[in-house]
């Protein structure tokens, strides 16, 4: 399995996966044109892709779902934003496993201020799991459950607490971000990894960062010194999803 982001953060979300003969983007949060310019990097063409699997209807997850051309699966509750907009929709149910050529994908509940948002946590033929939470305020049983066992998982590395206490952002913003429902910090994240760290686990990509309330080397010591807690953790490579340009292309 690979994968690569393509862009993260509120600018725009887009997670190249690949497996085998199967190509799916998660989420297509920026422009056509830029999921085009990036997938050529890869030296693929969008008509390669097999499927978009949609986490919420938040634009930085579905800004180009018009007109995209490949079909797009959606949780059943949203299907009514899209079906005017979209081709080829197909709907999926929280929770319940469907299938993408060898992928098999199962979308889960995470709390978020969004109509039905989900994680995914996709497996492929050769038994390779990779867990996907962003846009997630809080961590609950079930996403711990879902991404249990993952090879890779990526994960939102929202906010660093004290940079959001500080930062220019009015008080009601800062509070739905801080909330159940908004968005997860460097430390509820860390806390998320270092439970769901395995001797299996080989990468952890940090997503969806603040440009404003985080930085880069914060998320990245918070995943460091949450993994060098752990016995299994000295193996997991982490790496930071850059906001616009493509990520690294991680082999799994
Ligand atoms: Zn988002
Ligand atoms: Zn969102």
């Amino acid at each position: 399995m690979k994968i690569c982001t393509l862009a993260s953060g509120s600018s725009g979300n887009c997670l190249y996966v690949e497996s085998g003969e199967t190509k799916i983007l998660v989420d297509a949060g920026i422009s056509l044109r830029q999921i085009g310019l990036k997938l050529r990097k890869l030296d693929m063409e969008l008509s390669d892709i097999d499927a978009v699997i949609v986490t919420h209807e938040h634009s930085d997850h579905t800004a180009a779902l018009r007109n995209i051309g490949v079909p797009v699966h959606v949780a059943r509750a949203t299907v009514h934003l899209w079906s005017s907009k979209v081709n080829s929709l197909r709907e999926f149910d929280t929770d319940t496993s469907f299938v993408i050529k060898d992928l098999s994908i199962t979308p889960f509940s995470v709390p978020h201020d969004a109509l039905d948002p989900v994680g995914f946590s996709i497996e492929s033929g050769q038994g390779k799991k990779i867990g996907v939470v962003t846009d997630i305020g809080s961590v609950t049983a079930l996403v711990r459950e879902r991404l249990r066992g993952s090879n890779a998982l990526v994960i939102e590395f929202n906010h660093d607490n004290d940079i959001l206490l500080y930062s220019h952002y009015p008080w009601d913003l800062k509070q739905r971000i801080r909330g159940r429902l908004g968005h997860l910090s460097n430390n509820q994240a860390s806390e998320l990894l270092s439970d769901l760290v395995h001797s299996g686990l080989r990468h952890v990509v940090l997503a969806h960062l603040s440009q404003v309330n985080n930085r880069p080397e914060v998320a990245f010591e918070s995943a460091s010194s949450a993994l060098r807690r752990t016995e299994e953790g000295t193996g997991v490579q982490i790496s930071v999803a850059p906001r616009k340009t493509l990520g690294e292309v991680l082999a799994i």
